[in-house]
């Protein structure tokens, strides 16, 4: 399989427009103030599209529009939104490639990654609440003879929705598929590091959606997040992004007395008991794969296992298998399908990274491997790129204690079981984590013990539609995915029937 040609360039299987305004009602719209900013490619540092630059006028225009459409949508048949989901789902595929690397382009991500993984996974979100939504039935329960309590979900209304944007699309995506399916407006804004992705989705799938239904709105956090998260007229906040920030949106969330559902950071501990290195076979390879998963999606997820735990009897053993496959991990131009890791999404990240890799250092960790920015040369030079890096240390350090978002693995080693989930539990998020071990019972019990709303148990960075997700402790409040996803998004009506 060969490059695919870069946006703008010739032969591009996607190409972008070169100004994008709000898409409000049904349409793009200028911003009020008029105001647009640059979006650039992480792949070569450089813009390639215009994007409005949204006020809180923008955002009241798109609340508006919402409820004018909230008008009729919330009053459609629960067939009706799930027969659009699938055709959305449907149109998606058709446009797979397409969509694929448009992301890539603008967040930097191997396009294998986009095309395997977050588009597909987009479309399967989609399918899932068209699904769960035709099998929702209210309950009927009979008091007395003469009595019966009828239960109906409804709709909240208009809901905001605020993403990051490590995954644009799917992170978009996890919070559409519920919220449309239980008949919802939305206002959406994406982050303003990837602004487009979700835009050039829209002039593929828009029309299949009712004007006004679905209302993006793009631009900084202050000007455009928080007069949404704020908004006196939207009925529930959804937030994905860093805790210090969910602080903020429950603040605002809290003068209006709206619920919120929190998506917020982590610092997953990746946990090797002795028994995994006990043989060189499938296992233990797939386990070594998982130590290498600290660098997927170049290390911008949430649920990054950006912690290993090593028991110490195989330390030295796991360790050095382990750094062997990260030096395999081939990085590149993102738009080679051959490509494992490219460029992080953008230059401040880039720079943050770099910052942790001198506090590493200056803590007194030990860089195993890596531990620079990366030049790939070429049209690459200016492409936000790092390599992939390995640090020995303890659990004190602010490597092991603070959310780096790259592709930075802290490693350092326990005892015996209650070493593990002591240290695997000190921490002040609690988002994901892995097990690894073939005695199912230790797994069992490590799985039960770590505080995380997420634990891979031999296995890592799966994200089925159907698998609750959500934090614990400081990585947020509510859950994501699985037919429950449904209950953030509706209000249960209650009629109490005397016959
Ligand atoms: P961020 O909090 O800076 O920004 C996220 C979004 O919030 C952006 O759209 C931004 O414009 C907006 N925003 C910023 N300040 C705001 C304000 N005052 N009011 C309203 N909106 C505001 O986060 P980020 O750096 O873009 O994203 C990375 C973070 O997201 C990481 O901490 C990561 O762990 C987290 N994340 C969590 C999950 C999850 O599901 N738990 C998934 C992906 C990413």
């Amino acid at each position: 399989s060969s490059v695919y040609a870069a946006p703008g360039s010739r032969g591009a299987v996607a190409e972008y427009r070169t100004r994008y305004g709000h898409w409000i009602g049904g349409e793009y719209v200028d911003p009020v103030k008029g105001q647009w900013f640059e979006n650039i490619s992480p792949v070569n540092g450089k813009p390639f599209c215009e994007v409005g630059r949204g006020t809180s006028e923008d955002i009241d225009r798109a609340v508006d529009a919402a409820w004018k459409a909230f008008a009729t949508w919330g009053k459609t048949s629960p067939t009706e939104r799930s027969n659009m989901l699938l055709k959305i789902a449907d149109r998606m595929e058709a446009n797979l490639e397409k969509i694929a690397v448009a992301e890539t382009w603008e967040n930097g991500k191997p396009v294998r990654e986009t095309l395997a993984a977050d588009i597909p996974l987009a479309i399967d979100h989609f399918r899932y609440f068209a699904g769960v939504l035709r099998a929702q039935e209210g309950g009927i329960s009979q008091l007395d003879e003469d009595t019966v309590a009828y239960h109906f979900q409804e709709p909240l209304g208009v809901v905001g929705q605020i993403i990051p944007w490590n995954f644009p699309i799917l992170m978009a995506v996890w919070k559409l598929a519920p919220a449309l399916a239980a008949g919802n407006c939305i206002v959406l804004k994406p982050a303003e590091q990837t602004p487009a992705s979700i835009l050039f989705l829209m002039d593929i799938i828009g029309d299949l959606i009712p004007a006004g239904v679905l209302n993006i709105v793009n631009g900084f956090g202050i000007e455009a997040g928080a007069p949404l998260a704020s908004h006196k007229k939207i009925r529930k906040i959804a937030f994905t992004g860093e805790t210090t920030t969910g602080r903020l949106i429950m603040q605002y969330a809290s003068q209006n007395l709206i619920p919120v559902t929190l998506e917020l950071g982590g610092k997953s501990p990746n946990v090797f008991f002795e028994d995994v290195a006990r043989a060189n076979d499938s296992f233990y390879d797939k386990a070594l794969e998982g130590f290498s998963f600290f660098a997927l999606n170049n290390g911008e997820v949430c649920t990054c296992p950006s912690r290993a735990l090593i028991q110490k009897s195989v330390y030295d053993q796991l360790l050095g298998d382990g750094i062997e496959r990260v030096r395999a991990i081939r990085q590149g131009n993102p738009l080679d399908p051959e490509t494992m890791i490219g460029a992080q999404a953008s230059n401040d990240q880039l720079e943050k990274i770099l910052s942790y890799m001198d506090i590493g250092r200056q803590g007194g960790a030990k860089v195993l491997i890596g531990g620079e920015r990366a030049d790939l040369g070429g049209d690459l030079t200016d492409g936000y790129y790092v390599q992939p890096t390995i640090f020995e240390g303890t659990n004190d350090m602010r490597i092991f204690q603070e959310e780096i978002f790259g592709p930075v693995l802290s490693v350092t080693s326990f005892s015996d079981f209650d070493d593990a989930i002591s240290i695997a539990n000190d921490t002040l998020y609690g988002l994901g984590a892995g097990v690894w071990s073939r005695d199912m019972n230790t797994a069992y019990r490590a799985g039960r013990a770590i505080q995380a709303g997420r634990v891979w148990t031999n296995t890592y960075h799966q994200y089925p539609a159907h698998a609750a997700f959500g934090g614990y402790k400081q990585s947020g409040i509510g859950r994501e995915n699985h037919l429950k996803m449904l209950d953030h998004y509706q209000q249960t009506k209650n009629l109490l029937v005397s016959y």
